[in-house]
């Protein structure tokens, strides 16, 4: 079988990516929604299946015991920010944790459809798209970040998780 690849699509919903999101990253995550608009178009050019991965939490959700409420299940916040909508054929699969492999159907998902590589852009860079690699690395898909395409609320922290994800995991930046 011919190795086929997916693009993951990290929370890049209103929370994180919008001014007046509960969790705005800041403007760096303007930046990155250009980037990613551009890949996500050349992906369904390639016909590329895409996957919206969307924080999606419980109102009382354990998280916001470090995080303040952010992206609450059927919230304008957790809606995928508009000039990204998917399309029909697309995949949307929320999660509640960082990791988007984590007591989700992903990997059933990309088993079905195939796929053994990942491209994964979004947010946040040191937190979703750290932990979404690292899991993705666990379970043997090879795995590539677009350095572009991703952001975090820290500078440090993104450049920190780029390094780490690079040397210990064993994904590709690019
Ligand atoms: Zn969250």
């Amino acid at each position: 079988m011919s190795r086929k690849k997916a693009l993951l699509v990290i929370d890049m919903l209103n929370d994180f990516v919008k001014p007046d999101g509960a969790l705005y990253i800041g403007e760096a995550a303007q930046r990155v929604a250009k980037e990613v608009e551009a890949i996500i178009d050349k992906a369904r050019q390639e016909g590329m299946p895409v996957i919206y991965i969307c924080d999606n939490h419980r109102a009382d959700d354990a998280e916001f015991n470090m995080f303040k409420s952010h992206c609450v299940k059927g919230t304008k916040g957790a809606e995928i920010v508009e000039e990204l909508a998917p399309q029909p054929g697309d995949y949307i699969i929320p999660k509640r944790r960082y990791s988007a492999f984590f007591g989700t159907d992903l990997d059933a998902t990309l088993r079905e459809m195939g796929v053994s590589e990942l491209v994964l852009v979004g947010v946040c860079t040191n937190i979703c798209v750290l932990y979404t690699a690292a899991d993705a690395r666990m379970l043997n898909y090879d795995v590539t970040v677009v350095r572009n395409a991703v952001a975090s609320f820290s500078e440090e922290a993104h450049e920190f998780a780029l390094k780490e994800m690079e040397s210990t995991l064993g994904v590709k930046v690019e």
